[in-house]
């Protein structure tokens, strides 16, 4: 096993792995996308086709059968021979599973979430891999910082960070990065257009690397030049929310609670409306994954996960703001992963 054993529900005693993370996380194959893996405490085998035969036992910390995928499932016959196997229910599609259970004449349960469970909580090897993505990210953040103002464009501000990102070593960028200014800032999820930048307008700028297949995640407002009034002040709120929340969490804490340390700041200054989002999600080889910080979450923080916070305040036609850290939780409290200058900041 690659990472961290998952447990398995009661009621089966093998699990068809198939979301390329989570077969990712218990093999290590950098290629999930075209294998799966059943999970078999003791027997966990990996499986996918011929034109992994050497990439894959290189990379597998679980044994590995090349297979001929085009012929269906029934490989999978022998080894779940007396188990109750379950399956991924987010994951695997009703087409795909019906077949599965044709060609190995198997009924599958439901599970959910098991694989995603063992990864909220990270090894070491897997925090040196979002710590360096995380540290990328400060590095690019500063350099970035540079080239912001009046007249340039928000996507050759994202291209410019991505190119910079890639050419320091990352692999790719964590996702298309959002980069809204002035108006557009009320966009939570503004992915960088062709809009110019202008003076007096804030600018939020959310963007990750991904290292050895780990993301990191950091959001930040600036300013270009001098912005007043309102804006200012919703930034103050945003930012007393998000240390509130930065200052009470702490392992055993529950992610919910969290969710409404950060929610009654920003409620108590009168935008509670305009916070229209949850406070944040656990990252790894996901850009978002379990544990996942909202008023509905029932988990609570554990040494280990690896979490985002991000307060926002969005104005519609007017603009937003949201600055998120990303940071470890520990024994005593958390630790931040995220480290570039989070106050005001006029460029
Ligand atoms: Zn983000
Ligand atoms: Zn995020």
């Amino acid at each position: 096993m690659k990472h961290r054993e998952p447990q398995l529900p009661e009621n089966v005693d093998a699990l068809l792995v198939t979301r390329p993370e989570n077969v990712r996380y218990l093999s290590g194959f950098t290629s999930p996308e075209d294998a799966i893996l059943l999970f078999v405490p003791g027997r966990t085998r990996l499986f996918t086709d011929a034109r992994y035969e050497t990439q894959a036992p290189a990379e597998s910390a679980v044994p590995v059968e090349i297979v001929n995928t085009r012929s269906g499932y029934g490989f999978l016959s022998e080894h779940l021979a007396g188990l109750r196997a379950g399956y991924e229910a987010d994951h695997l599609p009703c087409a795909r599973l019906r077949r599965i259970e044709k060609d190995t004449g198997v009924t599958f349960a439901p599970t959910s979430g098991v694989v995603e469970r063992a990864r909220t909580v990270k090894t070491p090897a897997e925090l040196e891999h979002v710590t360096a993505a995380a540290r990328l990210a400060d590095e690019g953040f500063e350099h970035l910082l540079g080239l912001i103002e009046p007249g340039v464009r928000e996507v050759d501000l994202a291209l410019e960070l991505e190119f910079w990102l890639r050419r320091h070593g990352a692999e790719k960028a964590a996702f298309d990065f959002i980069v809204a200014s002035g108006p557009r800032g009320a966009l939570p999820h503004g992915v960088a257009s062709e809009k110019r930048i202008q003076a007096g307008e804030l600018v939020t700028i959310d963007f990750g690397a991904v290292v050895g297949g780990y993301h990191s995640d950091m959001t930040r407002t600036v300013a270009v030049g001098v912005v007043s009034g309102e804006m200012r002040r919703i930034f103050q709120t945003v930012l007393d929310a998000l240390e509130a929340a930065l200052a009470a969490a702490a392992p055993g804490v529950l992610a919910s609670e969290l969710d409404a340390v950060a929610r009654r700041v920003i409620e108590k200054a009168g935008y509670g409306r305009y916070f229209v989002h949850s406070l944040g999600h656990g990252v790894g080889l996901e850009i978002h994954e379990a544990p996942f910080l909202n008023s509905r979450s029932e988990e609570r923080l554990e040494p280990g996960m690896v979490i985002t916070l991000e307060p926002g305040i969005y104005l519609p036609d007017r603009g937003g703001v949201r600055i998120e850290e990303l940071a470890l939780v520990t024994d005593s409290g958390l630790e931040l992963l995220s480290h570039s200058p989070r106050g005001w900041l006029e460029v």
